[in-house]
């Protein structure tokens, strides 16, 4: 390598931070992204870059050659009240980068301007995907259609991880992120006088049997070895203490790792609702949607990057799996790749706080780390 990614990223890390701060003080939810879409556009313009756009999100090219490496970073915000008392606080109310995907897009910038001042060193063509909606939107979806991935050969991208301490960089190959769904329904019965439940179809406890009969889809159906997770979350029935309602409603959530899992546990759900209903008397609706796919990472991919991260001295640890979901799985089904944490954890200053939380908050320190690793990444996929 001509260059060392480590010391050209800690060269423009002052940059880097001042992109994410702005970007965490104007948060966009899904699909919204102009502003921050607009500023990135801007930049990578000025570098070179050739870029087409898919809706909010960017597709960005730079170099030439027989290979192809697309590196992915995700802008949108969520809808979450700010806690943090800092000066880059969100200037937007009800809206926060509270999962880092401000520092992603500030990252993956400065490995933009990295590699397009190095571009004559690349052996190959780099690809950048800006992408939205990657909270519960499937930005990546509509990035794919939009032409992401044509003629990628692999692809990388990064989170910062709350449970990593700050940075290291989290590799693990395999399965990495869980499956996501959503459920809902609701039982209907036969509403009534409190007083008369014999005259009712009551729905109330049908749907607490169901809600405990669903717990043992886990804990009875599923192979022990594997993994699952079945939370009803939301209740809803009757609103008068005398009246048996007619209807009662749930919805909640699933996750897993192996798709013949996630399928199992929507098969149980629906003969469980099936049987129970039908023990009582009762009728039910029940609606499932698959939100996104296991994130599994290629072996070989997550090897190399062990490799890059080794060889740039950085210190890293194989990440535990989460039951928690990720839209870059879309990508990892079409083509090779690993997705990566960059450890964000730092006590002394009090980012201890989780994803999603209203006091999340990342450790700008080792951001250029993450911009290394993908210069790095990029340069010895090529080579
Ligand atoms: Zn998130
Ligand atoms: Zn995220």
């Amino acid at each position: 390598m001509g260059f060392d990614p480590v010391s050209e990223a800690k060269r423009i890390e002052k940059e880097i931070i001042t992109w994410r701060r702005d970007f965490h003080m104007h948060p966009e939810l899904k699909y919204q992204e102009e502003r921050t879409s607009g500023i990135v556009e801007e930049h990578l313009r000025e570098w070179g870059y050739r870029i087409k756009r898919v809706g909010t999100g960017i597709i960005a090219d730079i170099g030439e050659g027989e290979k192809t490496i697309a590196l992915r970073a995700d802008m949108d915000a969520l809808p979450i009240q700010e806690e943090n008392d800092v000066p880059y606080k969100s200037r937007v109310p009800g809206k926060m980068h509270a999962c880092g995907h401000d520092a992603h897009t500030a990252m993956l910038l400065g490995t933009a301007k990295i590699i397009s001042e190095h571009i004559d060193e690349f052996n190959g063509r780099v690809r950048l995907i800006f992408q939205p909606a990657e909270e519960g939107g499937n930005g990546a979806v509509k990035m794919i259609e939009g032409g992401a991935l044509e003629g990628v050969n692999a692809i990388f991208g990064f989170h910062v991880w709350m449970d990593l301490p700050s940075g290291v960089i989290g590799i693990r190959e395999g399965p990495f992120l869980a499956g996501a769904g959503i459920f809902g329904g609701e039982i209907i019965g036969k509403g009534g006088h409190g007083a008369s439940p014999h005259e009712t179809i009551d729905p109330v406890p049908i749907l607490a049997e169901t809600v405990l009969a669903f717990q043992t889809i886990v804990s009875r159906n599923v192979d022990p070895i594997e993994t699952g997770v079945v939370s009803v979350t939301a209740v809803k029935a009757g609103e008068a203490f005398n009246v048996i309602p007619e209807r009662a409603e749930f919805k909640g959530t699933f996750r897993f790792f192996k798709p013949e899992i996630g399928e199992l546990i929507k098969r149980r759900m629906e003969e469980i609702l099936d049987g129970i209903t039908r023990a009582h008397g009762a009728r039910y609706n029940l609606s499932i949607e698959e939100l996104t796919l296991p994130t599994i990472n290629d072996k070989e991919m997550a090897g190399f990057a062990l490799k890059v991260a080794e060889k740039l001295r950085l210190r890293w640890r194989e990440v535990r799996p989460t039951m928690g979901a990720e839209d870059f799985a879309f990508y990892l089904q079409k083509v090779p790749g690993a997705f990566l944490a960059l450890g964000i954890r730092n006590e002394e200053k009090g980012i201890i706080y989780p994803h999603h939380h209203p006091k999340f908050d990342v450790d700008e320190d080792v951001l250029y780390l993450g911009t290394a690793m993908e210069a790095a990444l990029a340069f010895d996929f090529l080579r």
